[in-house]
């Protein structure tokens, strides 16, 4: 019998996937009679707003503009009346200033919608260009600006180009049904990066529990003639991870503190590379993103077609309402996912789900003190010694905790979902982060 050894990275758990909603096909939500569109969505300056009260807008008329390079501007997803600019509940956190839609259920789209049969003739500046006017940011969950990834320096030029399709997270299966569904404008939008990098190669990463999307990818390669590559890596946990799918596609290891282009790398998530091909041939701004709904705490889990700035209220609406045994509200997975104290708040660029946890599953056990077991040491992706760091981080010695590797932490989270003493790993991580960046800022103020 002959053994497929697909490819993987050392370290990594297996949480149990729940992907509930594989096998349902995307549906498109029932437009919400409002929507609420944060101004700051990905990372980088917040867009300003270029709208005000009163105004008319149709579907993809830009109502922020972006400030800077590192920075996007925002379009309505619906069409209707302006009716407030102002600081609103944010799922990242905090309230930002975002501009409110009253949806006239027209669902009226900007003229400025042409598409470009002749895109594929563009020259790559043109090409950012357009990806950067229509607002796209990286879609599986980091919302970087995608035309600032698509810019790598002279001097770090790009051989190899991983799209991801790996969706490791629990629960969601939002980039599941896209493969499924959407094969070719995935595709499109990969042939579009390949002509921006002038790269030499291209992988497709699907991890092998999804053999239908890894099928339907490479029949759709093969169709259009693609000399890309689809390959599939083993379910594990994190490994759509930009480090260790690098490492398990290419071997190559990104330095600490480096980034993927100092290995000749770029990854894009497979959403990403839907909308960059709508971008630049439908001249679609990113005003719309498939969301998975999902958990025990739903009723009727699905993965659904949503306009951004949708309130998460009105998912729920849509999948039946929320059971009785609704605990806690997770944007993202559960693994990296971020908690949330509010249903108002809005599905944003970088929302690929909505998690509700039951009751029990939400309960957070009270930690207890380090067993040195070293199963932190063992899951841990980055080769970090969690255990090590943690202690240095709860005895305020940041400055040791940087030295043993805390920038490095990616905050996946497997520390802490092997972890028997329950230490809140991820919580430690990102406090001892924040109080580092204080620091040297306030050590750069005092030499300035
Ligand atoms: S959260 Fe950080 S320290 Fe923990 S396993 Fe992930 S990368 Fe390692
Ligand atoms: S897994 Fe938890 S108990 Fe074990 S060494 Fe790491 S921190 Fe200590």
């Amino acid at each position: 019998m002959r053994i497929l050894q697909h490819r993987t990275f050392s370290g990594g758990v297996h949480p149990p996937q729940n992907k509930l909603t594989a096998r349902l096909p995307i549906e498109d939500i029932v437009p919400p009679p409002m929507v609420v569109i944060p101004l700051q969505q990905h990372l980088g300056a917040p867009a300003e707003p270029v709208c005000q009260v009163g105004d008319m807008v149709k579907i993809g008329d830009k109502i922020g503009e972006a400030k800077g390079f590192v920075s996007v501007p925002c379009h309505a997803s619906v069409s209707g009346t302006v009716k407030a600019v102002e600081p609103r509940l944010h799922p990242l956190g905090g309230k930002v200033l975002s501009v409110v839609i009253e949806n006239d259920g027209k669902g009226e789209v900007s003229p400025s919608l042409v598409p470009d049969d002749g895109y594929l003739e563009r020259s790559p500046d043109e090409l950012r260009s357009r990806i950067r006017e229509a607002g796209l940011a990286g879609m599986g969950g980091a919302a970087f600006p995608t035309h600032v990834k698509l810019s790598p320096p002279a001097n770090k030029p790009i051989d190899t180009l991983i799209i991801n399709g790996a969706e490791c997270e629990p629960y969601l299966t939002s980039d599941h049904r896209l493969m499924l569904e959407h094969p070719r404008e995935i595709l499109a939008g990969v042939q579009v990066i390949v002509k921006i990098l002038g790269c030499k190669r291209c992988f497709i990463a699907i991890e092998d529990n999804k053999p239908d999307a890894i099928e339907t990818m490479r029949r759709a390669v093969a169709e259009g003639g693609y000399p890309y590559q689809v390959l599939p890596f083993r379910a594990k946990y994190p490994q759509g991870a930009e480090k260790q799918l690098i490492k398990a596609a290419t071997g190559r290891e990104v330095p600490r503190g480096g980034l993927p282009m100092d290995v000749g790398c770029l990854v894009h998530n497979v959403g990403t590379a839907k909308a960059i091909y709508e971008a630049v041939a439908l001249r679609k701004p990113l005003v719309e993103r498939v969301v998975t709904v999902t958990g025990a705490g739903v009723r009727s889990p699905k993965n659904l077609r949503v306009p951004l700035g949708t309130p998460f209220a009105h998912l729920f609406a849509q999948c039946g309402g929320l059971s009785e045994d609704a605990g806690k509200i997770i944007m993202g997975g559960p693994m990296m996912g971020i908690a949330q104290f509010s249903d108002e708040v809005p599905v944003i660029k970088g929302t690929s789900g909505v998690v509700v946890l039951s009751k029990a599953e939400s309960k957070v056990p009270a930690p207890h003190p380090c067993i040195g077991c070293a199963r932190c040491v063992d899951a841990c992706p980055m080769k970090l010694v969690p255990t090590h760091i943690q202690t240095l981080v709860r005895h305020e010695r940041f400055g040791m905790a940087k030295t043993y590797g805390l920038l490095d932490c990616i905050e996946c989270g497997c520390c802490g979902f092997v972890c028997p003493a329950g230490i809140p790993f991820v919580h430690l991580m990102k406090y001892g982060k924040m109080k580092v960046y204080q620091l040297e800022r306030a050590a750069g103020a005092k030499s300035a």
